[in-house]
């Protein structure tokens, strides 16, 4: 039903009604079939909590900057498209909706907003469909009077690059990259769009990450931290409701009861509608008067969504394990989980755990070996890793080779050490199927020349990149080139490595488990090699206002035996890419038991063992 004040350049002058986001909602929203599990109209009283920030964001509030660090299924989701509906029909402007990704910002458009723009009938006639050609709304551009909203990912730079905008909505924030493009943080990016509208809005939300390093918990902290406080249906006292006040019978999810921290009486989750509707947000800090921020746990899912038994039997399940628990801890708590894998690894507690294995001899499980070496300007450091189900890893051997690596006689010992046969536990033998060796030292040409030559016996050239969020192992560039310089056809190809990347899961996996997916030494492994391997930290640093962690060597400490194993990792990783990972494990074990040849393009058999050469350790 357009009217005609709604229609043509008197819509720039429409003063804005002093209408709320949330009373806009309960006015026209429709919540479809397709999208909600609840549809029909919207109603706010069904998830009280959302009210207060959505009203933030109204264009009668004074706040600015709107933090949102909210639980999965709380309804967070919603009350960002309840804005984006109110700006397209009740405040026109310039609006910028930032996603982590861009594939996430095509699902946004096409699921989200397509079917609210659809289902809401004053929203539908404000918006051409998108069939039509030039009808200015696009998957990632959508127009209507008096205002544009752009659809963006966090992971490219480009999008953020957009015009001036007076709304932005950054959903998920703490999935958004560190740096995007190099340009920085994608948020400040993004922000410095709306520095020229003195009436800008600006929604930030997130489940929280790692401590230290989420976003949201930043901008949360430096908020108002609201919490929303409901009264106990025994005693009357108003508080917010903490995950420790819930108890149950072991193992009985459904016997959870709510404990008062004033009264001390138990109740039922039945009471958590009138307390919703009886709650309130009140700020726990001082306030700048422009940033509210919300902070909301899953213990305040309405009922029907998520129950307290839910989360009860949902913490069970994550019971001692790390990554399930953390998990539970981001998604339903909305806390940030804390991590600090390396602090908790050290080289006392590794020497204790230590197998009974002999050095050279590969214990029950290992059905690969990768090779990792480390060049320094007098030594070849070289670590031979076993590998099993889950990349269950065993250290089998770890020598330092000395000499020039600009001279022959040093490689000449690491032919040996690629040549030798090493005994299994079910007295079958393996040789070396990958060997990467560091090319950042002062002898690039003497690495390349020795891995081109040995291209078929599984050698690759490696350099650890600092880049932050690189992949483990990089695509790979061909560097090898002729006296022309032109690229040599079968030259050697050099990986970079995310060494911080492979760092963090290998200290994750020293720390945290036991069985599948550890990492074990063995009797050969001594008090050096363990200092070496314990010699680097991770560092909190500052980068234009958030945090990295980058792992940094102790100083003037030796760190060969790390790098070795990350550098056999990588070696692991690039073998991995030409199996089936699904499968790949199962026959490594065949061809290992059962003289099974692996799909793989044939290799040049090595020479004969040199079991002496091995004992040396
Ligand atoms: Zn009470």
């Amino acid at each position: 039903m357009a009217s005609p004040w709604r229609d043509g350049f008197l819509e720039g002058l429409r003063p804005e009604e002093p209408l709320t986001v949330s009373e806009w909602a309960d006015k026209y929203r429709k919540l479809s079939s397709k999208a909600s599990a609840e549809p029909g109209p919207w109603r706010t009283s069904r998830t009280p909590y959302l009210q207060e920030p959505m009203d933030c964001l109204s264009t009668g509030s004074s706040v600015q900057r709107v933090v949102m660090q909210f639980a999965a299924q709380t309804g967070k989701t919603e009350a960002g498209s309840n804005w984006l509906g109110y700006v397209i029909d009740h405040a026109p402007g310039p609006m910028l909706c930032v996603q982590p990704t861009i594939e996430m910002a095509k699902r946004l458009s096409k699921q989200r907003l397509e079917s609210m723009i659809t289902d809401t009938p004053c929203l539908s006639e404000k918006i051409a469909p998108a069939r039509s050609r030039d009808s200015g709304n696009t998957l990632f551009s959508k127009e209507f009077s008096g205002g544009i909203m752009l659809l963006a990912g966090a992971n490219s730079a480009t999008g953020l690059r957009s015009a001036p905008c007076r709304y932005l909505f950054c959903d998920e924030v703490d999935a958004f990259p560190a740096d995007v493009d190099g340009e920085g943080d994608p948020v400040g990016l993004a922000e410095r769009r709306t520095t020229t509208f003195a009436r800008r809005k600006i929604l930030l939300t997130s489940t929280p990450t790692v401590k230290d390093f989420s976003r949201i918990e930043a901008e949360y902290l430096r908020s108002d931290q609201r919490r929303f406080f409901v009264p106990c249906p025994c005693c009357g006292v108003m508080d917010w409701l903490k995950w420790p006040q819930l108890k149950w019978e072991r193992d009985r999810p459904e016997t959870v009861r709510y404990e008062c921290e004033h009264c001390g009486e138990r109740f039922e989750e039945l009471h958590k509608p009138r307390m919703l509707g009886d709650g309130e947000w009140r700020a726990t800090a001082p306030s700048d008067g422009k940033t509210a921020g919300f902070h909301l746990s899953g213990l305040y899912s309405p009922l029907g969504w998520c129950s307290w038994e839910q989360l009860v039997d949902d913490f069970l399940r994550a019971k001692g394990d790390a990554p399930a628990l953390k998990a539970f801890v981001n998604t339903r708590l909305a806390e940030t989980w804390e991590e600090d894998y390396a602090a908790a690894v050290n080289a006392d507690g590794l020497m204790a755990k230590r197998l009974a294995y002999e050095p050279g001899t590969c214990p029950a499980g290992v059905v690969l070996l990768t090779a990792g070496v480390d060049v320094q300007d007098n030594r070849l450091a070289c670590s031979v890793w076993g590998w099993g189900e889950g990349e269950t890893g065993w250290l089998i051997w770890h020598q330092e080779l000395m000499g020039d690596p600009t001279q022959n006689e040093v490689w000449g010992q690491l032919d040996q050490v690629l040549a030798t046969k090493w005994a299994t536990a079910s007295g079958k033998e393996l040789t070396i199927k990958q060997i990467a060796c560091d090319t950042g030292g002062h002898c690039t040409h003497e690495v390349y020349r020795w891995v081109r030559e040995r291209l078929g016996q599984g050698a690759m050239a490696i350099k650890g990149s600092s880049r932050r969020n690189s992949p483990a192992v990089g695509k790979g560039s061909k560097v090898d080139v002729n006296w022309r310089g032109k690229t040599l056809k079968r030259g050697v190809t050099l990986y970079l490595l995310g060494t911080d990347t492979i760092k963090t899961t290998l200290f994750g996996r020293m720390r945290h488990n036991e069985g599948t997916s550890s990492l074990n030494f063995g009797m050969g492994a001594d008090e050096e090699y363990f200092k070496q391997l314990t010699s680097e930290r991770q560092a909190l640093r500052y980068h234009r206002g958030f945090p990295i962690r980058e792992w940094v060597k102790k100083a003037g400490d030796r760190n060969e035996a790390l790098d070795c194993l990350v550098y056999a990792y990588a070696a692991l990783q690039l073998f991995s890419r030409r199996m089936n990972p699904g499968t790949m494990w199962e026959q490594l074990r065949q061809e290992l038991e059962e003289g099974k040849k692996p799909p793989l393009r044939s290799r040049k058999k090595p020479q004969a063992a040199a079991s002496s050469f091995v004992s040396s350790w």
